[in-house]
């Protein structure tokens, strides 16, 4: 599955069973529009694979190895730092979109080769753009850094302006877009006045079934946007309430609004401030039984949405990638 070359070790990734499962892409296609990795192309067998171990070059770090000394390729930086610090069949692993391919699609081969179980979530969030929609950046210089941005803005509104886009759509932070946030932010405490005022009953039972159709956003693929827009039917119905009098009504609708506010216990393996513990050599956290990372607060089924890939179907309303055979991808999510 490795092989040398005069400047290192790469990995044959047409032998890793599900390679392009991430990327979600005819990897011929691949071949061509993409970037392929560092290294000495014409010695590689496929352009796409890549290095595990690049031999060493004058004036870089380098450690001993049996194949010479040198340093490890980037993906394997990741995936040796993550199955370290978090442990085998670790949570969610996120990152930008840009980062799909070839970076963690790599990062996943590593690791089944390795017959390590990776992360069993992936998720890909789009940018924050400027006006014109590009990408801010540092190398651009078209970027508002967070604390520039809450010296000016609630950062509140900021929270509500990340929860109006989907997580996989670019986000405008402009002066326009905060400033329709703000206004939408000021709906919400111009609500909770009313309430407090009316002296609506801030302990009034949550109606669970109501709250349906925002927890079957929230499970589809963390739709923020439907779930959102659900909460500010919630305010404008409650205002309603309100106006008519119709204090019961009203304080179940602000009921919803507020939401399901118990704390839910701290899942096992977190220690102080949610970080997670390093985990038990040997020690597999199994599904449900609070192991590690941020899915574990919640029993599996209830996790939010991500599109999950088990071999068992897709996402509705996502199309099946074009690549992957049923059952290649156990215990992989991806989106
Ligand atoms: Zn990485």
């Amino acid at each position: 599955m490795a092989y040398e070359t005069s400047d290192g070790v790469y990995l044959a990734v047409e032998e890793v069973e599900g390679y392009g499962l991430l990327a979600q892409q005819d990897l011929r296609q691949l071949r061509t529009t993409e970037r392929v990795d560092e290294g000495r192309q014409e010695e590689k067998r496929n352009p796409l694979d890549f290095v595990l171990w690049k031999l060493a070059k004058p004036g870089e770090p380098t450690w001993p190895s049996p194949w010479g000394d040198g340093r490890p390729g980037w993906h394997t930086e990741c995936v040796a730092m993550s199955l370290d610090l978090l442990g085998d069949g670790f949570d969610l692993h996120t990152g930008g979109l840009d980062l799909k391919f070839p970076h963690h699609e790599n990062e996943r081969a590593h690791a089944v080769v390795l017959g390590r179980p990776f992360a069993r979530h992936w998720m890909h969030h789009a940018f924050v753009v400027d006006t014109a929609g590009e990408k801010m950046s540092k190398s651009l210089g078209n970027f508002t850094s967070l604390t520039d941005l809450l010296e000016r803005v609630d950062h509140r509104a900021y929270r509500l302006l990340l929860l109006q886009a989907h997580y996989r759509s670019p986000v405008l932070v402009d002066t326009d877009s905060v400033g329709v946030i703000e206004r939408s932010l000021g709906t919400l405490d111009r609500l909770a006045r009313r309430a407090i005022e009316a002296g609506l009953d801030p302990e009034a039972p949550l109606d669970r079934p109501a709250l349906d159709p925002w927890v079957a956003a929230m499970e589809d693929d963390l739709n923020t946007v439907r779930a959102m827009a659900l909460v500010f039917d919630w305010v404008r119905q409650a205002n309603a309430a309100l106006d008519a009098g119709q204090a019961d009504e009203a304080a179940r609708l602000v009921r919803l609004v507020r939401g399901d506010r118990r704390r839910r216990p701290r899942p096992r393996g977190h220690g102080r401030g949610g970080r997670p513990c390093r985990p038990r050599p040997g020690h597999r956290p199994r599904q449900g039984q609070g192991g590690q990372g941020l899915g574990s607060r919640r029993p599996p089924a209830r996790r939010a949405g991500v599109a999950r890939l088990d071999g068992r179907g897709h996402a509705p309303g996502h199309p099946p990638p074009p690549l992957i055979q049923a059952g290649a991808a156990r215990h992989v999510t991806v989106r």
